[in-house]
């Protein structure tokens, strides 16, 4: 269902690892070109590798673009867009996906903590969006998407800041797609349930999240990264408007 997106471009952010590099590779399969976007350059590099191994001759290295990036450095965001602009003549749709999360009690966070959160999770979407659909009013139309959570969506204990992350960037992306009806721009909020990826054993850092780490490890029914990649490809290639991808099975609001 994902075959037509072949010679499309989707520029990923937080595409070094987890749900965005299986995205990555779930695109890859199908000849998308991709702009892939994180801090660490090699594991980019690793995964633009794979990307090429995986297309099958579809992709060549030209095809798939290297930005490494801190993705809360707004001020790269416009200069590293046209990069990926100039490189492919183009670009059609933006997976916004880098962030991360933090487990602890609501009382022990530090209001710095709280910040850091909305500056991956919400202020660098919202930048980086708004950058994205003025170009893609300047071209007729696109897409935007992003990786929400179902943490975005219901309150999940020890997640208080992580959840407001999230929570923002669906209110955001309901007013973009309010705002755009009836023009050329596809909206997607993505809401995965919990899935095998670095992102929740980086979140235990502390006892609480150790704690509710093991809890988690012992009655573990999380869905895997690829599946995950698989469907966020699905529901790109579809433009799907809101998606609950929760312990496999997948719940589709269009
Ligand atoms: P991973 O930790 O595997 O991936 C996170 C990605 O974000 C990495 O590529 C990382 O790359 C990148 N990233 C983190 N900080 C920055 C930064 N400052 N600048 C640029 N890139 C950054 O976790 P997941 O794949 O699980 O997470 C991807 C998305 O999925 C997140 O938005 C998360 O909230 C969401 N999600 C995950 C769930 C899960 O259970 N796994 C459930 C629901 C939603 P690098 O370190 O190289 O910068």
């Amino acid at each position: 269902p994902i075959g037509h997106l072949r010679g499309k471009v989707v520029f990923i952010t937080g595409a070094s690892s987890g749900i965005g590099e299986c995205t990555a590779l779930a695109l890859a399969k199908n000849g998308v070109k991709l702009i892939l976007t994180a801090r660490r350059r090699e594991e980019l590099e690793r995964v633009k590798r794979k990307c090429i191994e995986v297309s099958q001759n579809q992709l060549t290295q030209n095809d798939v673009l290297v930005i490494p990036m801190d993705v809360t450095d707004l001020s790269l965001h416009r200069k590293n867009w046209d990069y990926a602009v100039r490189h492919f003549g183009k670009v059609d749709i933006l997976f916004n996906n880098a962030g991360r999360s933090q487990r602890a009690l609501f009382e022990t966070i530090d209001i710095a903590v709280d910040r850091q959160m909305f500056d991956l999770n919400t202020f660098s979407v919202i930048n980086l969006t708004r950058i994205a659909v003025n170009y893609f009013n300047s071209v007729g139309g696109g897409h935007v998407a992003v990786v929400s959570s179902l943490a975005g969506v219901i309150g999940v204990p020890f997640s208080s800041s992580y959840d407001a992350t999230k929570h923002a960037v669906h209110g955001y992306f309901n007013a973009l797609r309010a705002e755009k009806i009836g023009r050329n721009l596809a909206v997607s909020i993505i809401c995965p349930g919990p899935t095998f990826t670095n992102f929740l054993s980086e979140s235990f850092t502390n006892t609480i999240g150790q704690k509710y780490g093991k809890n988690v490890q012992s009655t573990d029914k999380r869905m895997t990264g690829e599946r995950c990649g698989q469907l966020c490809a699905v529901i790109l290639a579809n433009k799907i408007r809101e998606s609950w991808v929760a312990l496999s099975p997948l719940i589709f609001f269009t």
